[in-house]
């Protein structure tokens, strides 16, 4: 538990020195409620929290009925969800606020245990995964990415320590963090972080993808930046999250039109249940909810792309 808790702590950042204001004393003790609850999970290994590994091909996931309440006064998050995400498939979740997809999320990664139905990763129920080795076959590249107090090298190569310098430079390259390299002054040893260069939110973003690209992940969930991206960094991206659907199950929270497009399948979640699934060009024609959502949240980015 000690080592964990220093791994969050620097993961988290900002208890590394002084804290960095009011947001990040909150992600702070969020991550150690968290540990109290990660700590009373059963299944736990006793090898600690390191084990991240390559290989072993993508994972099926699927919910089935599943329930899961945050144990406050309000209604359940999930209130029986239920869906597959095919061995290598690619499947956006969409909804209004508070639907529920974050704790789709929460529940594959078990920060919190789910209350009832059955979720399975890889054929297995996912109580019966070690959680370490649950942890080391996700990626989870979040909207607000956190920076570990490191180089950038460091931080690309957190979960991959032995990817040699080629594969770094090519994720470097894909992600198009070159151009962020060149400006630093130190290039890839550059510190960042609340120690070094303060990086932005689509930069940081970015990172934790080349991360995802180094690691080869068997499931790879991604919580797409809601922030307006330039059309050069936003192909980028989609390159390389097309790239990655190649060679993992995907499972992303879906912000942009381009992305649901290119899904093999949309959930929509409504109210902590599933209202629908279908392609888009299903949905559009099928589902009011789907419909609005197209075209008011996920059409920023389609007005944008539009333009162009
Ligand atoms: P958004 O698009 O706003 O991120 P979402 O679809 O991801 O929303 P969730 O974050 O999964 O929705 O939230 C589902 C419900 O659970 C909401 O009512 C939310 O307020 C609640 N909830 C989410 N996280 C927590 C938490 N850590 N503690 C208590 N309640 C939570």
């Amino acid at each position: 538990l000690i080592a964990f808790l220093l791994y969050l702590f620097y993961l988290m950042g900002p208890i590394g020195g002084l804290v960095e204001g009011w947001t990040g004393l909150q992600s702070g003790l969020a991550a150690v409620r968290r540990i109290d609850e990660v700590e009373s999970l059963p299944g736990e290994p006793a090898g600690g929290f390191g084990g991240l590994k390559e290989g072993g091909g993508p994972l099926r996931v699927t919910f089935q009925e599943v329930t899961f309440g945050y144990g406050d006064e309000r209604a359940p998050a999930h209130k029986g969800v239920t869906f597959d995400v095919p061995t290598g498939g690619m499947v956006a979740l969409v909804g209004p606020s508070g639907a529920g997809k974050s704790t789709v999320f929460s529940l594959l990664e078990r920060f919190y245990d789910h209350d009832g139905g059955t979720i399975t990763v890889g054929g297995r129920d996912i109580r019966d995964w070690p959680l370490a080795e649950l942890r080391g076959s996700i990626a989870y590249v979040e909207q607000d990415a956190p920076v570990l107090a490191g180089t950038l090298r460091e931080n690309l190569l957190f979960a991959a320590p032995d990817a040699p310098d080629d594969r770094l430079a090519d994720a470097v390259a894909r992600t198009r963090l070159d151009a962020l390299v060149d400006r630093l002054p130190e290039g890839l040893d550059t510190p960042v972080g609340h120690r070094g260069v303060t990086l932005s939110g689509g930069e940081r973003q970015r990172i934790a993808i080349a991360r995802a690209l180094l690691r080869r992940p068997r499931l790879l969930l991604l919580d797409e930046v809601t922030s307006q991206l330039d059309a050069v960094n936003e192909q980028a991206l989609r390159d390389v999250i097309l790239e990655l659907a190649e060679q993992t199950t995907v499972l992303v929270i879906a912000h942009r039109l381009s992305t649901v497009r290119h899904a093999d399948r949309i959930v929509v979640l409504e109210e902590g249940r599933v209202r629908t699934a279908g392609t888009h060009e299903e949905l559009i024609d099928g589902d009011e909810l789907y419909r609005e959502l197209a075209t008011t949240q996920l059409a920023a980015e389609g007005a944008e792309a539009g333009a162009r």
